[in-house]
């Protein structure tokens, strides 16, 4: 990437996270300019079918009309304030009665944030909060699952399942994580789903009663684990847990950052899992990917309760200077707007069955051992011995090589551990998600063959 390029610009300029700097100093990076559709193109005008949604965002296109023109129609009238001294755009109010609207509770109020990171980290404070004005200063402890993923500040980074958290020195102390409820890898033999959700539902309760129940703070899950690897729950799994979380007083938060919006087909992930959270986390889909925006979505418990003990300390004290922020409200109100109005939502639940097929068929691969997936979001892990599920050898990097193999072909898709990850956006149609599979089906010959197996 010789001269003056936009490649080596970047590398001069831009210092990137989650990207693996062996690959970007050999490749370089790929520099984008526009998006049509579900394509985006580089600055050499190279097209990519983006079969990730961005990061699971950009579900409307990168195009959309309507979504450019509410954002212009807003910054033509008043762009940008805050949320903080009892002031708040109308916008921001019109959107905060949708969300309300839109989700599982009879009630409701809505937080605003910037992030997903950010709304799960407010909701453990407000969970802190809480519990101290509760006269139970010493319920800190977050349960949240192997797997998981909730974010990057050093709370959610600490709720986050991951082994890049000991580059760190996380997770903080009091951050404890249940199991995962993958019955494909963590199923004993013989057991079925619904005894394997059980057993979870006993380990967790083995779990609260181990570190106490009254010092823990709140549990959250993902309703289908997304940065995880696409781990929808093992059957009757929410059922098993909700009854002791109950049980022990401690509230279920829903991070459907991911889930929420229509991904799983349902608007929301516990809606096509039937539980009931104490609050929902929401983000990334809110504003179709067009602002950052991230909301905590209270149930109507978690917001009477939170309102009298903020009413007792004067105020919530916390606060994002941009949360709230109308151009982003006016653009999530579009985005809630379209899902209905275009038919979003629905081609989800269409196009579905043709997007699951076609994960089935890539499994039908020598090493390919679980399709798994809902909606529009699917993952197909690869493994060196279908029988035994034995990982592949890491350092043959199979899943990376694919990724890296199907970008050259003009198709984004996403390495996770050995999964191939994918989450396209919600108008894709079924043309294109045969196209998607033929170029993944390339792709994973080739790649097999490159490295002998
Ligand atoms: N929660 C879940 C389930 C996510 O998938 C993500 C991001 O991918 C986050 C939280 C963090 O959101 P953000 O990257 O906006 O901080």
């Amino acid at each position: 990437h010789v001269g003056n390029s936009w490649e080596q610009r970047d590398m001069e300029s831009v210092f990137h996270g989650f990207t693996d700097l062996e690959t970007l100093n050999k490749n370089g990076p790929v520099v984008l300019t526009h998006g049509e559709g579900i394509h985006v193109f580089d600055v050499h005008g190279k097209s990519y079918m983006d079969a990730n949604s961005g990061l699971w965002n950009n579900v409307a296109g990168f195009n959309h009309p309507g979504l450019i023109e509410a954002i212009c129609e807003q910054a033509r009238r008043f762009p940008g304030y805050h949320a903080f001294f009892g002031r708040v755009a109308d916008t921001t109010v019109a959107l905060s009665e949708k969300l309300v609207k839109l989700s599982p509770f009879e009630r409701g109020k809505v937080y605003y944030t910037n992030s997903g990171s950010e709304a799960n980290d407010t909701v453990v404070k407000m969970l802190w909060m809480l519990h101290r004005r509760n006269g139970q200063p010493q319920r800190r402890k977050i349960i949240t699952r192997v797997n998981a993923y909730h974010g990057v500040t050093v709370a959610t980074a600490s709720m986050t399942g991951k082994a890049y958290n000991a580059e760190f020195g996380l997770p903080l102390p009091g951050f404890i994580h249940a199991d995962c409820p993958h019955y494909w890898r963590f199923a004993k033999p013989g057991e079925s789903e619904l005894e394997f959700s059980q057993r979870l539902a006993r380990n967790l309760e083995e779990l609260i009663i181990k570190e106490g129940a009254d010092t823990i703070a709140g549990m959250f899950c993902e309703p289908v684990q997304g940065a995880g690897g696409v781990i929808p729950p093992s059957e009757g799994y929410f059922q098993a847990i909700r009854p002791i979380l109950r049980k022990y007083g401690i509230p279920l938060i829903a991070d459907e950052v991911i889930t929420g919006f229509g991904r799983t087909g349902e608007m929301w992930g516990s809606v096509k899992y039937d539980v009931q959270p104490d609050a929902i986390v929401a983000s990334k889909c809110i504003t179709a990917g067009y602002f950052p925006m991230g909301a905590v979505i209270l149930g109507p418990d978690l917001c009477d309760a939170l309102t009298r003990v903020s009413e007792e300390a004067e105020e919530f004290p916390h606060g994002f200077t941009a949360g709230g922020n109308p151009l982003g409200s006016a653009v999530a109100l579009k985005a809630l707007d379209i899902l209905e109005t275009e038919g979003l939502l629905e081609n989800v639940r269409r196009v579905s069955p043709r997007f699951l097929a076609g994960l089935n068929s890539l499994a039908e691969h020598k090493y390919a051992g679980e399709a798994r997936g809902v909606g529009l979001m699917g993952a197909v892990e690869l493994v060196a011995d279908k029988k035994t599920k034995a990982p592949l050898d890491g350092k043959l990097q199979v899943s990376e090589r694919i990724a890296n193999k199907a970008l050259q072909k003009g198709l984004i898709c996403r390495p996770l551990g050995q999964a191939i990850v994918l989450g396209p956006p919600f108008i894709i149609t079924e043309a294109q998600i045969d196209e998607m599979f033929d170029i993944l089906r390339e792709t994973m010959a080739e790649v097999f063959a490159d490295v002998g197996l």
